[in-house]
Parts: C-alpha cells; sequence; structure tokens
C-alpha cells in the first residue's frame, strides 16, 4: 500500500512499532531529539490513511500553537485530506474551542473575552480594593498565584476548607470575590479556560457522551509537562473507549512549578490498561558530541527513569565555553560568533540564543541592534502586550462586550477624557452595590448621580463607543481596528512626546492593523472574525506574529525552547544563581528541574554548541560576581573547549577578516582591556565600532558607567 509505505518508510524500528502499533493505548518513552513528535505526527497520518479512522475524530495537544500550525502542515502531504476537521492545539486553545462552542453549556456569555495574567493581576488588585484589603499585607502577585494554583488543582473556592487559619480565610475570600467579579464581566483566565472546559465536559452528561463518540483517538506530546487537571482531562474525554497516545520524556520536565506532574507518565499505565510502551533510543537531531554532553549532564540527577541516547552521526565540533568579564563582553562573543557564522554562508534562522530569565535579552538585543543583525524574541514581552496594543484591544473588545469590565477599567480615561479617579471610583461602587457592570453604572450615574461635567464627560464616553459600534459594524477587521485606534485618538495619545519611544508606539499601532489584516480566521462558524482575533492576541500573541522570521535569530528563554531545534545554539548565562537559578540551588527537586532545563537547552542544538558565563553580571540593577554554573563541571570534560577571551589581554590575537576587526579596535585597544581616562577614570573595553576617523569605543567606566567615545579623541591609556 503506497499510504502505508510513506508513512513508515522514514522511521526506524522502534518509531515503526509505535506508528504502526493497532488501536490501543500507548506510552513512547524517549530522550530528546529522538523522534517522538515526529512519531506523533505519523501515527496520526497511520490512523487517518491506513486505519480509515476520520481526521474529525482526532484530537491531538501539541504544546505551543506554533507546533500545531507545524503538525497540520506536515500531515497534509501525507494523507491528501484537509487536517482542518482535526483538532490541533494546546490545552489552551483546545479548551477556548470547546467554550466557544458550547458557552451555553459553560454558562458564559457568548462575547466573553479571555484576559491574560497582566489583565488578571489588574482585576484581582481592583479586587483587594474592593474588599478593602491591603496590597502590603497580602500582595497581589501572591493572591495570583495561589488563585492559579487552586484552579489547576481544579478547585474552586466552595471546595476550599476552611482550616480556620486566618491568612488561608483571607485569600480563599479573595479567590471568591475575583471570580464574581471575573464572571460578572464575562471574562475568563488562563487557567479558567482549562478549568471551565473541564467541568462543562464532566458535568453535562450529553455534551460528554458527543465528545466521547467523537474524539476516538487523543494524543499528546509533551506529556511529561501536563498537570493534574490536563490529565483528568484527558481520561475525562477518553472514557472507556478512547484510545490515547502519549509521547514523553521525563527528563524534559521543566514545569513543575506550574504544576506539571512527572509522575503522570508513570500513572498513565495503571490509568489506561494494556498500554503499550515504545522506548526510543536513537537520537537523530545532534552531533554525537552534544549528545554525550547532554547525556554526561543529566546523569546527575538521581530521580529519573534512566535511558540512553546514541546517534549514528558523526561526532562533530566540541562545544566552546566562553568565560566573559561580563554580560556585555558574553552578548559581544556571541555577536562575533554569529557574524562568523553568517559570513561563512550560514543562515541567521539557524541561530537561536537561549536564556533562562527574560531580563538577560536586553543586553544581547543592544549588541544585535548594533551590529545590524535582526533578531526575534520568541515568547519574551510579547506585541500583544504593550500597552498600546492592549489599548486598542481593549477598545475592540468593549466594543464586542460593553460587560467587559476590565476592558472598560483600562480605557475609560485612555486617552485622558477628563474622567478622574474620583468619577471612577463612583463607577466602581455604584456598580458593586447594584451588581451589574462599569458600563452600566457608568450610565446610570452619567443620567443622574454625578456632578455635570463628569456626568458630561462620562455621557461623551459612551457615546463615543456606541458611535464606534455602529460605525464599524460591517467593516473587515483591518479597517475596524484602523478606525477604532484613529477614533479613539490613540495615536495622538501615545505619539505624545514625539520622541523615539514614542514614535515606536505609533508603530505598533499601525502594526496591529497590518497583524489584523494580515490574520487569517479559520472557518469556524462559532466566532466571528474579530472575536477570534481578539482570542488569537491572548492566547497565541508572539507565537508567530509579524516579523522577518525567516531572516532572524531566534532569541528565547530555556523553557520555551522545548521541542524546537537549531543548527547553532547559544546558552548563555551559565552562573551559579541564574542558572541553576537561586531559588532552586538549595532545593535538590528544584535542582534537578534545573538541570533538565539545561538538558532541554544542549539538546536543542543540532551540529553546534557555545555556552557562556560572565564573572560579572549586572541583573535587576546590581552588580554581581559570578561563579561557573555547576553544570559546567557536570558535562565530561572531553566535549569541552576553552574558548580563551579575545581579548587577550598581554597578547592580542590578529587575525584577517571581520571578526578581528571587531575584537581590536584601531586605536590597538583589545576588548576587555582596562584602560584610563582623564574624566572618567578607569573602565573596561566593551565594544567597538566603525572604523579609521570614525571609529568608536565602549567603555565601562567603574565610576561614570558605560560610555561611546570617539576613538581618536579619547585618549584612552591602557594600564
Ligand atoms: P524533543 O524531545 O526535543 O521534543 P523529539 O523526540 O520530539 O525531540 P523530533 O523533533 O521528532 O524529536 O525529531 C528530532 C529530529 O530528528 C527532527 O529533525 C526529525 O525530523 C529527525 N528524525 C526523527 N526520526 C528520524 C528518522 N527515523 N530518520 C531521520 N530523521 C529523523
Ligand atoms: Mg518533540
Amino acid at each position: 500500500m503506497d499510504d502505508v509505505s510513506t508513512i513508515l518508510d522514514p522511521l526506524n524500528e522502534a518509531q515503526r512499532e509505535a506508528v504502526g502499533a493497532p488501536p490501543g493505548h500507548m506510552r513512547v518513552l524517549a530522550g530528546a531529539g529522538s523522534g517522538k513528535t515526529r512519531v506523533l505526527i505519523h501515527r496520526i497520518a497511520w490512523l487517518i490513511g491506513v486505519e480509515g479512522v476520520s481526521p474529525q475524530s482526532i484530537l491531538a495537544v501539541t504544546f505551543t500553537n506554533k507546533a500545531a500550525g507545524e503538525m497540520r502542515a506536515r500531515l497534509e502531504p501525507m494523507i491528501r485530506v484537509p487536517a482542518r476537521a482535526m483538532w490541533v492545539g494546546t490545552f489552551h486553545g483546545i479548551a477556548h474551542r470547546l467554550l466557544r462552542l458550547h458557552y451555553k453549556e459553560a454558562k458564559l456569555p457568548q462575547a466573553f473575552q479571555i484576559i491574560d495574567s497582566d489583565d488578571q493581576y489588574r482585576l484581582i488588585r481592583r479586587t483587594l480594593k474592593n474588599l478593602e484589603m491591603d496590597e502590603q499585607r497580602w500582595p497581589p502577585r501572591q493572591m495570583q498565584g495561589f488563585i492559579n494554583s487552586c484552579k489547576d488543582a481544579a478547585e474552586r473556592p466552595r471546595d476550599l476548607a476552611d482550616t480556620g487559619d486566618y491568612a488561608r480565610t483571607q485569600m480563599i475570600r479573595v479567590y471568591a470575590a475575583y471570580e464574581a467579579a471575573r464572571e460578572a464581566a464575562g471574562l475568563v483566565d488562563f487557567a479558567e479556560l482549562l478549568l471551565r472546559a473541564y467541568e462543562t465536559c464532566r458535568d453535562d452528561s450529553d455534551l460528554l457522551a458527543h465528545y466521547r463518540r467523537r474524539f476516538s483517538h487523543l494524543l499528546v506530546d509533551e506529556f511529561q509537562d501536563t498537570n493534574a487537571l490536563q490529565y483528568a482531562w484527558i481520561r475525562l474525554l477518553a472514557g472507556s473507549n478512547g484510545r490515547v497516545f502519549i509521547v514523553g520524556d521525563d527528563d524534559q520536565s521543566i514545569y513543575s512549578w506550574r504544576g506539571a506532574r512527572v509522575d503522570n507518565i508513570l500513572r498513565f499505565e495503571d490509568d489506561f490498561k494494556d498500554t503499550a510502551t515504545v522506548r526510543l533510543e536513537q537520537n537523530y537531531r545532534s552531533t554525537g558530541t552534544i549528545l554525550g554532553a547532554a547525556n554526561g549532564l543529566i546523569g546527575h540527577n538521581l530521580s529519573r527513569l534512566g535511558k540512553e541516547l546514541w546517534t549514528a552521526g558523526a561526532d562533530g565540533e566540541p562545544i566552546d565555553i566562553y568565560g566573559a568579564f561580563n554580560e556585555y563582553d558574553e552578548a559581544q562573543h556571541v555577536v562575533n560568533r554569529i557574524q562568523g557564522w553568517i559570513a561563512d554562508g550560514g543562515k541567521r534562522s539557524d541561530i537561536a540564543i537561549l536564556y533562562r530569565s527574560n531580563a538577560q535579552s536586553r543586553v544581547l538585543e543592544e549588541r544585535l541592534i548594533a551590529a545590524e543583525i535582526s533578531y526575534r524574541i520568541y515568547g519574551g514581552q510579547k506585541f500583544f502586550e504593550r500597552a498600546e496594543i492592549k489599548d486598542a484591544l481593549a477598545y475592540m473588545r468593549l466594543l464586542q462586550s460593553r460587560a467587559d469590565d476590565a476592558a472598560f477599567e483600562r480605557i475609560v480615561n485612555t486617552p485622558t477624557r477628563g474622567i478622574g479617579a474620583t468619577t471612577v471610583d463612583k463607577i466602581r461602587s455604584h456598580a458593586r452595590a447594584g451588581a451589574m457592570s462599569l458600563w452600566q453604572a457608568a450610565f446610570d450615574l452619567a443620567q443622574n448621580g454625578l456632578p455635570a461635567r463628569a456626568g458630561k464627560m462620562v455621557m461623551a464616553f459612551i457615546e463615543t463607543i456606541d458611535a464606534l459600534d455602529a460605525d464599524i459594524e460591517g467593516m473587515a477587521l483591518h479597517e475596524a481596528a484602523d478606525r477604532v485606534i484613529e477614533a479613539t485618538g490613540l495615536k495622538v495619545h501615545h505619539g505624545k512626546g514625539g520622541d523615539e519611544k514614542a514614535e515606536g508606539r505609533k508603530e505598533n499601532l499601525d502594526e496591529l492593523v497590518s497583524a489584523a489584516r494580515a490574520y487569517t480566521p479559520d472557518d469556524d462558524e462559532t466566532m466571528d472574525e474579530i472575536t477570534q482575533f481578539l482570542a488569537y492576541a491572548s492566547l497565541e500573541a508572539g507565537e508567530n506574529q509579524a516579523g522577518e522570521w525567516d531572516e532572524s535569530v531566534q532569541l528565547m528563554t530555556l523553557h520555551s525552547a522545548k521541542g524546537l531545534e537549531f543548527p547553532l545554539v547559544f546558552m548563555v548565562g551559565l552562573e551559579e544563581g541564574l542558572f541553576p537559578h537561586q531559588r532552586s540551588i538549595d532545593d535538590e527537586n528544584g535542582l534537578e528541574e534545573e538541570r533538565r532545563l539545561c538538558y532541554v537547552g544542549m539538546t536543542r542544538a543540532m551540529d553546534k554548541l557555545h555556552i557562556s558565563h560572565a564573572e560579572v553580571r549586572r541583573l535587576h540593577g546590581s552588580e554581581n560576581l559570578c561563579a561557573p554554573s555547576r553544570f559546567l563541571r557536570e558535562i565530561p570534560a572531553d566535549y569541552l573547549r576553552e574558548v580563551r577571551p579575545q581579548a587577550g589581554i598581554s597578547q592580542p590575537v590578529f587575525r584577517p577578516g571581520a571578526l578581528a576587526r571587531a575584537e581590536q579596535s584601531a586605536a590597538g585597544l583589545n576588548l576587555g582591556q582596562r584602560v584610563g581616562h582623564r574624566k572618567f577614570g578607569e573602565g573596561t573595553v566593551l565594544a567597538f565600532e566603525g572604523d579609521g576617523a570614525r571609529a568608536r569605543i565602549q567603555v565601562n567606566f567603574d565610576r561614570a558607567g558605560s560610555k561611546w567615545l570617539i576613538a581618536g579623541y579619547a585618549k584612552l591609556d591602557p594600564i
């Protein structure tokens, strides 16, 4: 059969066993890069192409929305039927789809809106204020953590036992009040998406029966990172007839801090009877060196199922370890290596820079910009999370649903329209007293109950929104977005100041219109285009959004690199306290999780891996002396090659070509060299730019901080 060979030929023996297994529960347990995701995709193709399962009957859970898109793209040529009918997505994406379809059963308003964690935080603060609870004593972040972990454990406020402990009682009270406010405003936070979808299936027997009949096959990638609720949901949907196919790697479990339970992998065979287990041991991704190093590192973890990976590929180059002076030097090193790679004909999109914490990206970005290397940040500060974008989206949300209190609150006085804090407070109390939305309360008060001037302002706001609503009726999404931005004066508001930042904000607003234009809605009758776009902005933001993805170096945290692969990988900031993170150093479980994170990072690399650490790093405002990460010592030394700092303080290294120019300035100074300046005192050379008369040099002065100087005039003396 033609289909059979298309599906099985690109697989090894063990992979075929999993893909071609007779229908039943299957667990594939294997290390990084062994083809788990490939197996999952081929299994779907097998089910459809060979077993004759309808795409409609398949539910596949991926780790990112991007992975879902890739899965569809890779499937289509294999199965020759549209993969659209399949439900593929993240747990959150799938839960959202279900809630849109069944908003009635879920007891949600049809126009319910999703709020991200920033909106949730604001709503919690407002709740605390309403309860007259002190933020110092009840930090909103802590409340947020409490609420979300309750939801992840499927616990509603009423399920939480009152233990008589005062603090706990108060926290439950906040949770309950937050839920009431969220519910009244028709809002759904991320954790709510999952819990609500789970409860809706659990409590509505017709609905459950329908989906159990429909989804005869459920497949889950990255299973080691499912939490209790997600696991319960899969069990619920599978019922007694659904076949569940999971792939995972206990060594890559990195979300226990978000409630993921790696023991779900072990429990699986108890909960799903007659589970077959397949292990994959051949790695197809990385060189022998990278693999050996990663295996050596993860071998230091005690709690693991234990597996070794091998590769038939070449050993490749050693892993380069660079000890930088500081984070600038480290970033410069990365940039130099990237320039070398590009000069040798390599592509930028083949490169990833991975770091432990988002804050590390700034210095890297600075250097990349200076070197004119395009980059994009994957999952960092997302486009849709920028203030100006959230303002515009809040208008669109309020246009969709007047009950959306979070949106109302965000924009009622943005741009400033003379509706001050006192007025908003009055609106809030009126809403609370009458159990109505802020919108409704504002309308009420504007008629009667506010000083004349304030009442007029509020009425004007209400009229603006209503007029805009009528105005955008029937418009294409991007036209509507454009109209909203213009008519509300957001552009003028955010363009104030006229500086570069203001320009950037205006450009971002334009970019929102472009994003709306480029947006292709699914042909999904349950949601109109604006609703889909708003959901996309909160759920998928930052994953695929506009930008020259193909032409850019990718920057991301180690966490968001999971499942991906790149020919050239830089792991930066391998320092005690940063990675492993300070929080986990004293805790054996925490430390093992950090080590798994390091394993995930290393195994993203296909051909070449660079690791670096800095001796001094400024993080969160203070400068620290940093010891190299213990993980560097745990990697067997044979795989490593120490790269000497290019500064070679006494022995400058001359090499022809761009690299040497970047490392040594016309003034004969080296990167990292200590120099003295008449006015600024002593400092360290950080970077060079340009040559000849226009050459500039950056020095980090001990007292005066970092400065760019014209090399020819600076009169820097080596010391
Ligand atoms: P991770 O644990 O990082 O998610 P994984 O186990 O899911 O990794 P894949 O991403 O599926 O691994 O595969 C890793 C790489 O190896 C991919 O580039 C994939 O196309 C390739 N690959 C997998 N199996 C084979 C095979 N049998 N022959 C050739 N290449 C393969
Ligand atoms: Mg994978």
